[in-house]
């Protein structure tokens, strides 16, 4: 499983989360931070450090954000 940064990141990039990864995942891009799948070790590190509540378990994210798999997943591949 993954994290997954949603939303309210969009226009905020407040880039606590950044600090926190042990992995160095979280990558920044245009509009909105995200988080590469294929390195994320799930630990959850970044979830309480968010001040607008953007991340989330990728089994927990509220059903609005669900697109935001795909973006995270393909803005990482796109800015890695
Ligand atoms: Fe990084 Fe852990 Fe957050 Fe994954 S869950 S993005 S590894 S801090």
């Amino acid at each position: 499983m993954t994290y997954v940064i949603a939303e309210p990141c969009i226009d905020e990039k407040d880039k606590s989360c950044i600090d926190v990864c042990p992995v160095d995942c979280i990558i920044e891009t245009e509009r909105q931070l995200v988080i590469d799948p294929t390195e994320c070790i799930d630990c959850g590190a970044c979830e309480p450090e968010c001040p607008v509540e953007a991340i989330f378990p990728e089994d927990a994210l509220p059903e609005k954000w669900l697109p935001f798999v795909k973006i995270n997943a393909e803005l990482a591949a796109a800015n890695a």
